[in-house]
């Protein structure tokens, strides 16, 4: 079965037999020692002043961020399910809230921020997903954030990079925490949250707030390669071999480069046979696509040609499904759920199976790529 869920991902072999080796003390030089590369490629990925490493889940991470930097009330973008958890974390912990709300296709504009700010003079801090997976949408971060630091720099810029970092290079000048999470972007089994600090943001945190997800207490140890609680060594093994492996592979810039030629032809070969895009603004990430026969195009997708693509939740569950973008994706697998879509949809009587689809990704990929190849290397 091919993995196209916009997380989890497939976890490449070689990560796989990284992380198939004994278990290695947490409080030993050798762990020590990959802890402190896992760093170094962390900062080349983040680009932020730290970066923090913790044992849970990305929704872990985006509770770490908000109890921490938002000490008074957090204004929080819902155009999804994502985006409305930062909303409940801010409630659970009894901080004030304040949201945006849009459909799941529409980005917030930086108006909608703006004009909440000025209406709510307690906003400290502001929760936005770079890529929101619930449908797919990219939101205008780095402009909202530019704009937020005009009016006052001490709001915190809380962005949730689970579905953008190791996706495209986000520009960080105005983000205070950059979040990413382990089984989306970083090809890797779920468990280890990553957040990217700025110095402001450090500033900020002072003591910290809570215990577990107290940053304060992880920044101190992980500034000396080590936790203050036990360490995720396996997923921390596993990740330093997917840095490698991005490395190896060309680095960020060919990944970036990879999945902004694939992401975007793959969105005009579904078009081409008649599929139409969900959200107004496409995150890289993954490709949505809103349909009647949603249901039905996964289950043939699923039973007849060994693909598993996402679906939708809540509102539109049954009406949406969403195809991985993230990570190394071999060509050829692309290739094949594009042909497998076209197949489904000529079972579903909609159309004739001729192979449009890849005659279309093909040029537009391969195309892209060699005039990315171009400008990059001369
Ligand atoms: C998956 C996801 C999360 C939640 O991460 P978990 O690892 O499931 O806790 C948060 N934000 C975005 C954008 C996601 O895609």
């Amino acid at each position: 079965m091919l993995l196209f869920t916009p997380g989890p991902t497939p976890v490449p072999q070689n990560v796989r037999n990284a992380m198939a080796k004994e278990t290695m003390h947490h409080r030993t030089p050798e762990f020590e020692a990959i802890f402190e590369k896992t760093r170094k490629h962390l900062f080349n990925l983040l680009n932020t002043d730290e970066v923090i490493m913790l044992a849970s889940s990305g929704t872990g991470a985006m509770e770490a961020a908000v109890t921490n930097l938002c000490h008074n009330t957090l204004l929080n973008v819902n155009s999804g399910k994502f985006g409305e958890r930062f909303g409940k974390i801010a409630k659970a912990h009894g901080l004030g809230s304040v949201e945006i709300k849009n459909e799941w296709n529409t980005p917030v504009s930086v108006e909608a921020i703006v004009k909440a700010l000025k209406a709510n003079v307690n906003i400290d801090a502001i929760a936005v997903q770079i890529s929101e997976s619930a449908g797919g949408l990219r939101h205008p971060v780095e402009e909202l954030a530019k704009a937020v630091k005009e009016i006052n720099p001490n709001i915190s810029i809380i962005a949730d990079g689970i579905t953008a970092v190791g996706v495209e290079r986000i520009d960080v000048t105005n983000i205070d925490c950059l979040i990413a999470g382990s089984q989306k972007a970083l090809m890797l089994p779920p468990g280890l949250s990553i957040l990217g600090l700025s110095n402001k943001a450090i500033e900020k945190i002072g003591e910290g707030k809570g215990y577990y997800l107290n940053l304060a207490s992880e920044i101190k140890k992980q500034k000396q390669n080590t936790t203050a609680y036990t360490a995720a060594t396996t997923l921390i093994i596993g990740l330093l071999e997917v840095l490698e492996s991005v490395e190896a592979n060309g680095g960020l810039s060919r990944l970036y480069g990879d999945t902004a030629c694939r992401s975007k032809a793959v969105s005009r070969a579904l078009e081409a046979i008649g599929l139409k895009i969900y959200p107004a603004v496409p995150a890289k990430s993954m490709t949505t696509i809103i349909d009647p026969d949603a249901s039905e195009i996964r289950r043939l997708l699923k039973e007849e040609y060994d693909v598993n693509v996402a679906g939708g939740q809540d509102h539109l569950k049954g009406k949406i499904f969403r195809i991985n973008q993230m990570g190394l994706i071999p060509v050829h697998e692309m290739a094949w759920v594009l042909n497998a879509v076209e197949l489904a949809l000529s079972r579903l009587g909609r159309r004739e199976y001729n192979g449009e689809a890849n005659k279309i990704f093909s040029e537009a990929f391969f195309g892209a790529l060699d005039g990315f190849k171009q400008g990059k290397n001369g």
